[in-house]
């Protein structure tokens, strides 16, 4: 497992995905939860910070744009490889949920990461959800939430670590 995160987390699940159905069927579930969440946490506290790791083709901007469409986002989902951010607001029935979608899989250094300025998209309501977070090498922060793909066999098996209470509930939930 890529480790870049320094502390233990709380909790870890192993998911089996044998199909892209499959990885619908995960990120229904976290869309539920954060959904769910956003119900009975202010904003100062709703942000959820979530980084996914794997090689590239392991399966991370499906999962995403799973998430997106689960969450209620029927437009477009661009992989944000050249513009490293992509911006959504999602009408759920919570409200309104700010989404910043980042692929940082083109830093040549970790330090762009301080030159980017999108350390503030992490201190509001927001759902961050960061590709190749190991490009800034440690400089995100521990995640609410990791999410890390491989292949196996035709399919994927994601491994799930929370570092946060607020990550292990909707792990819990999923
Ligand atoms: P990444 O963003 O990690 O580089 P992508 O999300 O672009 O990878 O996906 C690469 C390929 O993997 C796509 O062709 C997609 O159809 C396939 N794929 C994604 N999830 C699964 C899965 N659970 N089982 C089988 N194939 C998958
Ligand atoms: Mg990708």
């Amino acid at each position: 497992m890529p480790e870049h995160t320094a502390s233990a987390p709380l909790g870890e699940r192993v998911f089996a995905l044998p199909d892209e159905a499959a990885t619908e069927a995960f990120a229904a579930a976290l869309a539920h939860a954060i959904v769910s969440r956003m119900a009975h946490t202010d904003a100062a506290h709703a942000g959820l910070h979530v980084q996914l790791s794997g090689d590239l083709g392991a399966g991370k901007t499906t999962l995403v744009r799973a998430l997106l469409r689960a969450l209620g986002h029927t437009g477009r989902v661009k992989s944000p490889t050249y513009a490293l951010c992509e911006p959504y607001n999602i009408d759920t029935p919570q409200g309104v949920l700010p989404v910043y979608h980042f692929d940082l899989y083109r830093f040549a250094d970790p330090a762009e990461w301080h030159d980017t300025g999108f350390r503030e998209h992490f201190a509001g309501d927001a759902l961050c959800l960061v590709e190749w977070p190991e490009k800034a090498d440690g400089l995100l922060g521990t995640p609410d939430l990791r999410l890390w793909l491989e292949p196996v066999g035709d399919g994927r098996r994601l491994t799930t670590s929370a570092y946060t209470p607020a990550g292990l509930a909707c792990l819990n939930s999923c």
